[in-house]
């Protein structure tokens, strides 16, 4: 072989390498039906995996997805347990384009006259172009930082908004954790726009709070999924081997790890070579290691519900109600916007136990009193709502902030 028929080898096989990337995979939309005991659905959700994965779910079915990878091992383990299991969606990306263009028929415009105009979801670029000029029109209530940079060099950034007041509590609030939950970004940015531009008008208990607000901590993954592949999910750092991102949220350092599966590169919930090993973890720790916060409130899409850590209920029953009253009130506030009802409760019973969460860090190892989890409304469990929802979706998010503020002492 000649040098330069070498080298035309080795660029075809870096180019096929970047086709073949399981990043395309297939994924399906499965449904389990049947008299499923509690042990079998625990050894399920632990199995499957699916905190964010499953579409629907009730005591005789659960719908979810699943990565082609993960699909041989997963029929060994139903049969087992003698539960059937039937395809509801063979290409689940396919609907989601097809979906995708019957909501969202052609570009909206995200951004009109310097605002958005919550009815579509902006860029990346529209967001930054934003945040900067809010902070420039705002700056007696606003300061923009970067916190970092992703492995694709886009910057991170935070919003900081207070009065300046020195008693102030810190509260953190962050969006766009996994690329595809558009309707977390887009909530966070409602949240920062309607209370700098309404400051004075606030009610005490929000001006006497220091608002810290990412409102995407994923600006990799979210590009990518609003650009390339509306399924991407986790962030975009190249890692050995074919597969690429690692799901920032079991990047944390509380039982990092502790899901063996989880330490798969191509697995949808990569856990990472180490705790904190992404950019973007690495920007919010260093952002909680610099400032006491009282409060964490994470925006993820879409589940309609509010969840807090607790995955031992026996460790702290004080606190486990606390919470419990805490996120009841917020799912109150939410519903009351668009009769749309929010579940609340601990997120190993309505969620899933999940390892490396960037809640669990924060209420275990920072001693963040009250850290939780917020989903936005969703269409059949999907981040794929219709255009005039967008704007109740974001106030819902707004309105439980708001009681979060109000009850927070
Ligand atoms: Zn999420």
């Amino acid at each position: 072989m000649t040098l330069f028929k070498l080298l035309l080898f080795f660029i075809v096989k870096g180019i096929l390498a970047d086709v073949n990337e399981t990043e395309r995979s297939g994924v399906q939309l499965w449904r389990v039906q049947g008299d499923l005991d509690e042990d079998v659905i625990a050894e399920f959700y632990d199995r499957a995996r699916l905190t964010e994965e499953i579409w629907k779910r009730d005591n005789r079915t659960i719908d979810f997805l699943i990565y082609e990878e993960e699909a041989a091992d997963f029929i060994v383990f139903l049969d087992e347990h003698k539960v059937s299991h039937r395809i509801l969606i063979d290409d689940v990306r396919q609907t989601v384009d097809e979906a995708m263009l019957n909501t969202f028929p052609t570009r909206r415009l995200a951004v009109q006259g310097g605002t958005f105009t919550w009815t579509s979801y902006p860029s990346l670029a529209e967001i930054n172009t934003y945040l900067k000029k809010l902070a420039s029109d705002y700056p007696k209530h606003c300061s923009l930082t970067e916190l970092g940079k992703t492995s694709q060099k886009k910057p991170i950034y935070a919003l900081k908004i207070s009065n300046g007041k020195p008693y102030n509590v810190a509260i953190l609030v962050d969006g766009g954790t996994h690329g595809r939950e558009w309707t977390s970004v887009i909530s966070a940015l409602y949240f920062i726009d309607s209370l700098v531009k309404n400051y004075d008008k606030q009610p005490e208990y929000m001006k006497k709070r220091d608002w810290h607000v990412i409102p995407v901590l994923n600006p990799d993954g979210y590009d990518y999924s609003l650009t390339v592949d509306r399924l991407w999910k986790k962030n975009r750092r190249r890692l050995s081997g074919t597969c690429r991102g690692v799901d920032l949220n079991r990047n944390f350092a509380y039982n990092w790890g502790k899901d063996l599966t989880t330490l798969s590169a191509c697995n949808q919930f990569y856990c990472g070579p180490m705790a904190f090993s992404e950019e973007e973890t690495k920007a919010f720790k260093r952002l909680t290691d610099g400032t006491h916060f009282s409060g964490y409130l994470s925006i993820h899409s879409a589940g309609t519900k509010v969840m807090f850590p607790l995955t031992n209920e026996a460790v702290n029953r004080d606190d486990y109600h606390l919470h419990l009253d805490m996120t009841k009130n917020m799912c109150l506030a939410m519903r009351a916007v668009g009769h749309q009802s929010f579940t609340n409760g601990n997120i190993a019973k309505i969620g899933k136990k999940g390892y490396g969460m960037a809640i669990d860090w924060m209420y275990y190892e920072k001693r963040i009193p009250h850290s939780y989890l917020i989903e936005t409304r969703s269409q059949n469990g999907l981040d794929l709502i219709p255009p005039k929802e967008i704007l109740i979706a974001a106030k819902e998010v707004q309105a439980g902030i708001m009681k979060f503020a109000e009850k927070l002492r």
